[in-house]
Formats: C-alpha cells, structure tokens, sequence
C-alpha cells in the first residue's frame, strides 16, 4: 500500500490531485472519501451482526455487585442492594434469546431518592465502571418540551450515543442516569390549568424513551444542527436510573404515614418509625402527591433511597473508598517522592468544618484542597522533603488561611 498523488481512485474514478489521498493497492487505489465510506459500510454491518454476548457463569452475581459497589461508596445499603438485583436482571434480559413462546423479562428502570450529595451519581458511576457499558449522565433540568428553549428530550441519547463512540448497537444496551428528576415534577396540582413547560411535557416526552422505543436521535445533540441526519435508537434495552431530591418530600411521606397511623394499625407505625429518615417509607404514592406523573412512576418500577451521610459517614469517605480523597493525595505526593501522613484528629477536623458548613460529601474535597495547597505548592520545588506529617494545628493553620468565606459563600 502507498500514498500516492498519481492515479485515480478505482471506486469513484477522482483523480489523485482532487483528493486529499490517493492509496494505491496492487491492483486498484482508493481515495480517502472511498475508504472512509467503506470503513462505515464495515462499522455498520459488523454491528448488525454483533450482539450481546455474555454466559450465565461471566454474570456477576447480585451480591458481587454489591461487593463491587462497598468499594467505592460508603454505606447506603438499601440502595446498593435495589441496583445490584436490577442490574443482574438488566443484564439477564440482554441475554436471553425471546422465542415465540418465552416469558419476556421486561426492564426495570431505576429511582434513587436522596439529598444532594449522598451518592446517587456516584452509585451510577460505578455500576458502569463494573458493567462496561456506555454511561452517560444527563441533568432533567435542560429538558424541556420539544418547540421551547432548552434540550429535546432526545438529547439525552446522543450523550448516549457519544459515549457509545456511536455504535448504536453498544448505546441500546447502555445506562443512563437522569439526574434531578424531581426538577421536572408538576408544579400544581391541577395539570389543566397552565401548559407547564419545564414540567409534564418533560415526563410525557421522557415516558416514550421509558417504556422503549424506537426513538430519531440527532447525532451532534440540540438544533443547531437542523442537517443533520438523524439515527435511530431502541430504547428497549437500555436502563435508566433516575436521581433525584425530592426537597420536602419527607414532609409528604410523614403526612400518609400519619394518616394511617390515625386510619389503622396507629400502634405499629407510630412506634416504629424513625423519625429522622421519612425517606425510608417513600412510596410511589409519594413521588405522585410530588408531582411525578402515574405513567412515569410506573415505568420506574424500582424506587429506593440514599440515607443522608452522617458524621461516621463522611469520616469513612475521606479514607475508606478505593479512590477516596486521602488516598488520592497520598498518591499525588508520593509520585514527588513524599511519604503523606495524617492525624486521626485532622479527619475529625475535616467532617466538623464539612457538617459546620453544611457541605455533605462534596465540601471534603474542597476543605481537604485548602489544607493541603500550600504543600502542593511548595514540595514539587523542595527536593530534600521526604515526609510531610499533616497535625491537627497544620491543618487548622491552613484552613484558616485558605479562603474559608468561599466555601461558606458557595454553600450559600
Ligand atoms: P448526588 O448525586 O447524590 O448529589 P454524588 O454522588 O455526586 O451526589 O456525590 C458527590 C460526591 O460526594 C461524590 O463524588 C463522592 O466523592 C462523595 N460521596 C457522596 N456520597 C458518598 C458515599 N456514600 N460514599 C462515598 N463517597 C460519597
């Protein structure tokens, strides 16, 4: 094979100096358009014929999943255990070859209630990590209604579809997490009143990608594009874990929970409920008096919930994760060649300013930055430090140096 100017192109008949190259084979050359085109006539039938391959024995098992997950996310059992079972069925319905006859397993997608920064994304981030399958994560706020400023419903499959490196035939079996579903809750009651853009047009538009369908997605996303050609996609397969707040949503659930208390069994459920976590008793009922509408709930059979992370929590996120925070900057100062090493109380210190701020999970990194800049800063340069010991009063010392007001100003 070799590039040549000369010639001309056995498929189309340009010649070498119209194209940008010519290859010549033995008997024929091809230029770059011809290649390119047949690359993709290739792509696409390889993809027709490949599908999802994968025994029972490969299949890791619901509690391998969970196990997976422990290594990452720190407590939030419930959780885990809802979307180790509903990823090992997921995976058990890309298997199983439908017949005539069969019993069709159908698709459970996924809602992870929480607060913000208890995990949700990063639970989804790592069934992902363990399925290899393309992930994308997609905000609901953007959605709006087709014909209204924001992003088509569809828009979520082409970050699907770029994750996937456009091979739709990997996209259709992928996951998706739709972040801040409950951003898209009906805001009344009463639906027929206004049309409500940000609100039930969404949940309509997003309902047909639910229940699997075949669905034209514009392959470079939005309408700046109106040329572009689009590609369809069946969401059949693909598996959607939504994410959401739900601010005020306890309020509700403790309302129904009272409600039965005085209605029935007043001695069971007055006792027994823990007061401090009303997400445990969320129910679909819930998520509808939110404002989620029936069809939508229903084709999220799976709803569960995140605790909110408490001080031994976020004490074990700082260390305990595979990739947590501390470990993290271990590995950064060790690659200067420094031996990182902290006090217990300096963990402590972290979790007080995090809850004093009230910056959940996300605020440790941040607190963790401003502690450890300085060294950052200065150790690349210092060649004969060896060891930095971080105590309690360094750590205090630099905090209290760093922008503290920042982090108060962004919580804010
Ligand atoms: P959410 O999606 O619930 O708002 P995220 O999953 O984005 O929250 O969490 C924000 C960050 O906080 C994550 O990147 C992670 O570092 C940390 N985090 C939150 N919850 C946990 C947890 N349960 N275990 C480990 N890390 C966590």
């Amino acid at each position: 094979m070799a590039k040549s100017t000369g010639g001309y192109c056995s498929f189309c008949g340009r010649s070498g100096r119209d194209v940008r190259l010519l290859i010549n084979g033995i008997n024929g050359s091809i230029c770059d358009e011809c290649a390119q085109q047949a690359y993709e006539m290739v792509k696409e039938k390889f993809a027709e014929s490949s599908s999802f391959t994968m025994s029972m024995s490969e299949l890791p098992t619901p509690e391998d999943i969970k196990l997976f997950l422990d290594q990452y996310v720190i407590g939030q059992d419930a959780a885990k255990q809802y979307l180790a079972v509903a990823v090992y069925n997921h995976y058990k319905r890309l298997m199983q070859k439908v017949t005539a006859d069969d019993v069709e397993i159908e698709k459970s997608n996924i809602i992870l209630v929480g607060t913000t920064g208890t995990g949700k994304t990063l639970l989804a981030r790592t069934i992902a990590k363990l399925l290899h399958v393309p992930f994308a994560i997609v905000d609901a706020t953007v959605l709006t209604q087709a014909g209204y400023v924001g992003e088509d419903i569809e828009s979520i499959l082409t970050r699907l579809l770029q994750a996937a490196d456009y091979d739709v035939e990997a996209a259709q079996r992928g996951i998706v997490f739709i972040d801040e579903i409950d951003k898209i809750a009906r805001k009344g009651d009463n639906p027929s009143i206004t049309r409500d853009v940000s609100g039930e047009g969404v949940q309509q538009g997003l309902l047909k990608l639910l229940e699997g369908s075949v669905v034209n997605v514009p392959p470079q996303g939005g309408r700046k594009h109106p040329e572009q050609k689009m590609i369809p996609v069946d969401t059949k397969n693909i598996l959607f874990i939504c994410g959401g707040a739900f601010d005020g949503i306890e309020k509700k659930i403790a309302q129904r929970l009272n409600t039965r208390v005085v209605g029935y069994s007043a001695s069971l459920a007055t006792s027994t409920v823990d007061r401090d976590n009303f997400l445990k008793y969320i129910t679909p009922a819930d998520l509808k008096a939110f404002g989620l509408i029936p069809e939508i709930i229903g084709r999220l059979p799976i709803l569960t919930y995140l605790n909110p992370l408490d001080r031994t929590a976020l004490r074990n996120i700082l260390t305990e994760p595979k990739n947590s925070i501390i470990k993290q900057y271990v590995k950064l100062f060790e690659m200067d060649g420094v031996q990182l090493l902290f006090d217990e109380e300096v963990y402590e210190f972290i979790v007080d300013k995090a809850l004093e701020f009230k910056l959940g999970a996300r605020g440790l990194r941040s607190i963790v930055e401003a502690i450890m800049m300085d060294a950052m800063y200065t150790i690349p340069s210092q060649k004969d430090v060896k060891e930095l010991h971080v105590t309690l009063d360094y750590a205090k010392e630099k905090f209290e140096k760093s922008d503290v007001n920042r982090l108060q100003f962004e919580n804010a």
